[in-house]
């Protein structure tokens, strides 16, 4: 249960859209959800912007009501779709797009994505003036200011739901695996999984790779009679090819590892209970920041509670994997 904040409305508001930008994440749909139950729940009117900043600058805007959202609560993707809009990044593009939603009365836009997509909430907001509200959508976990993001925890029982039926395979020919899955600047993904999937070992960006480890973990396994079968969850990094080169490295130590890229299912699929929430409330509770005036923020959860953390702090801020995490990893390869 998140501990949600008690906002007091401040602002009448007519009407709101929302959209969903940047690469898909589970739990994208019952944000959507959120935002529309709770704006109709105020009297407020809702907007569905269609593929992200790509249909709000030419106006593929249309209006939502409850059924509207009835049936996608368990659903993977966004049924707004998304898209990569560069056309966006310049202003005078920015410019119309304001335009385009103050003519329809649209005094609040819902933006879920991930960090690019906040950028383009954030310089939305400060140049025209629309109160914009992001919300963390992308299963990377990798936004300052909140603990989790929405599609994280589906990723990883995705990705988890994969490793374990390679294992089996992994077990019975008694060959080792490298699975590798998404994170390409961070192993945030990556340490969670090997945790919960029993790596024998994790491959992220933040720790510097050395194949000659690896070998002496794996040579050590052998020893400590834990057999030749095993599993390594490299985090894709921020080169492709990485997991393709270690076991080229691998071969020419003697070892014959198979290579599994989990790739994009872990963007796809039902959503996790705990997705579901985190994303319906984020939804909610964003309809309730624009009515209590605030603007330029990012829903976010900390130590179980759901808050606001400024939008220029969110994409100035790095959010960096805890030691702690990575010292966890360690300690359960042993
Ligand atoms: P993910 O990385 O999880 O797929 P994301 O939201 O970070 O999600 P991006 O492709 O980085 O994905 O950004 C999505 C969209 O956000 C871009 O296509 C563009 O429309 C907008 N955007 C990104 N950066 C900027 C920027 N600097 N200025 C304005 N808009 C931006």
């Amino acid at each position: 249960m998140y501990k949600l904040p008690a906002l007091d409305a401040v602002k009448e508001l007519k009407a709101i859209a929302v959209l969903t930008s940047g690469g898909d994440a589970p739990g994208m749909n019952p944000a959507i959800r959120g935002v529309v139950r709770a704006a109709l729940s105020h009297g407020i009117r809702v907007y569905g912007v269609n593929r992200g900043y790509s249909g709000l600058i030419i106006g593929d805007i249309w209006e939502m009501n409850s059924r509207s959202v009835s049936n996608i609560v368990q659903r993977g993707g966004t049924m707004l779709k998304s898209d990569r809009c560069e056309a966006f990044k310049d202003p005078a593009v920015r410019k119309q797009a304001a335009e385009i939603l103050r003519e329809r009365d649209i005094e609040g836009l819902v933006v879920i994505g991930g960090d690019g997509s906040l950028t383009g909430a954030a310089l939305l907001a400060e140049e025209s003036g629309i109160p914009v509200v992001g919300l963390p959508g992308t299963i990377d976990n990798d936004i300052h200011g909140t603990e989790d993001t929405i599609g994280f925890d589906t990723a990883i029982n995705t990705a988890l739901d994969a490793i374990d039926k390679i294992r089996d395979t992994a077990l019975s020919h008694e060959r080792l695996f490298l699975v590798e899955v998404m994170g390409r600047d961070s192993g945030f993904i990556a340490t969670q999984v090997g945790i919960a999937c029993g790596a024998e070992m994790v491959v992220i960006p933040e720790v510097e790779f050395k194949i000659e480890s690896l070998c002496f973990q794996l040579a050590n396994n052998r020893v400590k009679g834990k057999g030749s079968s095993g599993i390594i969850v490299v985090a894709e990094g921020p080169r492709s090819g990485l997991t393709y080169r270690i076991a080229q490295q691998l071969e020419e130590h003697d070892q014959a590892p198979r290579v599994c890229i989990l790739g994009h299912i872990q963007r796809g699929g039902s959503p996790t209970g705990h997705d579901r929430v985190l994303a319906s409330c984020m939804g909610a509770m964003a309809v309730d920041y624009l009515r209590a005036g605030y603007s330029s923020i990012m829903v976010g959860v900390q130590k179980g509670e759901i808050l606001d953390v400024p939008l220029r702090e969110v994409l100035e801020r790095n959010k960096s994997l805890d030691r702690e995490w990575i010292e966890m990893t360690r300690l359960l390869h042993k």
